[in-house]
C-alpha cells in the first residue's frame, strides 16, 4: 500500500510538532524516519497510524483520502517499543489476537487463524514456544511476537516505532538483520522510526531524516550520507568537521592562508563541511594545517582530532592506522570531497 502525506501540520495546544510535512512512502518499501529526540518522528508515525489527527493536510492510503479514517480502518500493524504483549496471554493467542478479534464476517476460521498464526511464528524463528507467555520470553524474542502478531492482521501497512530501541546493542543488531529479511520475504510497506541512524542506513531503502518537525531530506542512505542537502543531515549522518571559511576569486580561505581547495561559483562567509575520511594528507602551505590533540583507534583506522586554531577550529580526521602522529605533531591535509553551506541554514553553495 502506498502513503501520502500531504502537506501536514500537528499542532499540540498550539506547538507545532510537525510543520507541512509532504511524503510519499512508496508500495513495499521500507523507509526509517530518522532524527533527534523531538523532531517528530513518532507525531508523524502516530498521525499515519490514525491515532492522531492532523491539525491541517491529508493522509491517502493508495487513492484513498484516508486522514478521517479509524486506526482499524487503516488496516495498520503498530510495533511499539515497549513490547505491548497481553501477559496473560500465550504467544499463539497474542499472535492470534487481532484475527480473533474481527467482526464474524470477515473472522477467519480457528482452525485458519491457528494455522495463520504458527506459520508467522515459524516466519519470526520461534517455533516451539506458542505455548510460552511473554514474561517467559526475552526482550528480543517478545520483540519478535510483537512483530508476528502487527503481521498476523495482513496490514496494508507495518508501523514500527524504535522496536529495538530496549534492547542491548547485539540483539538489536540481529534484529535488524533479521527484519530486513522478513521484510523482503513479505514485501509489506513499512516505516521504521529510530534516532539510531546506524540502524537505518543498513535497514532502509530510503531514509527521511527529521528536525525540528520538518524533513531535511529524503533519499536512500548512499544519497543521503554522500549529498547531504543540509549542515544539519551532513551533521547527523555520519562523522563530519565544519570550518568557517571564505571564498575568495573562488579560493577557499581560512583566516589568512587559502586551502589549497577552490569553489569559483561561491564568495563570502561559508561553512566548509567534510568527513574524517574523505582527505588527503599533503605537504606544503596550501592546505589545512594543524596541532593533533587526541587521537583513538575506529575500526582498522585512527582517527586524530587536529586543533587548527582554537577549540572552535578542531577537526577531525581519519589517518592509515600505523601513522607515526604522537601528540602535539604537526599535520597537513586537504579535503577531498566536501560541501559548502553558508554561515546561516540555507542550501548548499556547491
Ligand atoms: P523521540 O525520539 O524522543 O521519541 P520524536 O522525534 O518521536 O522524539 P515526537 O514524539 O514526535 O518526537 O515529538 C515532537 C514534539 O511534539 C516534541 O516537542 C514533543 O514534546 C511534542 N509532543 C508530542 N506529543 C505531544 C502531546 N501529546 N502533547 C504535547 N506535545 C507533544
Amino acid at each position: 500500500m502506498e502513503v501520502r502525506v500531504q502537506n501536514v501540520r500537528k499542532e499540540f495546544d498550539r506547538f507545532p510538532a510537525l510543520h507541512d510535512v509532504s511524503l510519499d512512502i512508496k508500495s513495499g518499501e521500507l523507509i526509517a524516519l530518522l532524527g533527534p529526540s523531538g523532531s517528530g518522528k513518532t507525531t508523524l508515525l502516530r498521525l499515519i497510524a490514525g491515532l492522531e489527527r492532523p491539525t491541517a493536510g491529508k493522509i491517502f492510503f493508495g487513492q484513498e483520502d484516508a486522514s478521517e479514517k479509524s486506526v482499524q480502518e487503516r488496516n495498520i500493524g503498530f510495533v511499539f517499543q515497549h513490547y505491548a504483549l497481553f501477559r496473560h496471554m500465550t504467544i499463539l493467542e497474542n499472535v492470534s489476537f487481532g484475527l480473533e478479534v474481527r467482526p464474524r464476517a470477515t473472522r477467519p476460521s480457528k482452525a485458519e487463524i491457528r494455522r495463520r498464526a504458527l506459520e508467522l511464528l515459524d516466519l519470526v524463528q520461534l517455533s516451539g514456544l506458542e505455548k510460552r507467555y511473554p514474561s517467559q520470553l526475552s526482550g528480543g524474542q517478545r520483540q519478535r511476537v510483537a512483530l508476528a502478531r502487527a503481521l498476523a492482521i495482513e496490514p496494508g501497512v507495518l508501523l514500527l516505532d524504535e522496536p529495538f530501541g530496549a534492547l542491548d546493542a547485539q540483539v538489536r543488531r540481529e534484529l535488524r538483520k533479521w527484519l530486513r529479511e522478513i521484510h523482503d520475504r513479505t514485501g509489506h510497506t513499512t516505516v521504521f522510526v529510530t534516532h539510531d541512524q546506524e540502524e537505518a542506513l543498513e535497514l532502509a531503502d530510503r531514509l527521511c531524516v527529521m528536525s525540528q518537525g520538518k524533513i531535511e531530506q529524503v533519499g536512500t542512505p548512499d544519497t543521503v550520507y554522500d549529498q547531504p542537502q543540509s549542515p544539519f543531515v551532513f551533521g547527523f549522518i555520519g562523522e563530519s568537521s565544519a570550518l568557517p571559511v571564505n571564498i575568495e576569486r573562488g579560493d577557499i580561505w581560512l583566516g589568512d592562508r587559502p586551502i589549497g581547495i577552490s569553489s569559483p561559483e561561491a564568495s563570502g562567509a561559508a561553512r566548509l563541511f567534510f568527513r574524517p575520511h574523505d582527505i588527503e594528507l599533503v605537504e606544503g602551505d596550501a592546505a589545512l594545517s594543524g596541532v593533533v590533540a587526541s587521537s583513538r583507534r575506529v575500526g582498522g583506522t585512527r582517527r586524530v582530532e587536529l586543533d587548527i586554531g582554537g577549540a572552535a577550529r578542531r577537526v577531525e580526521i581519519d589517518l592509515p592506522f600505523d601513522h607515526p602522529a604522537g601528540e602535539r605533531s604537526q599535520i597537513s591535509f586537504r579535503p577531498k570531497r566536501w560541501k559548502l553551506f553558508p554561515p546561516t541554514d540555507q542550501p548548499p553553495l556547491s
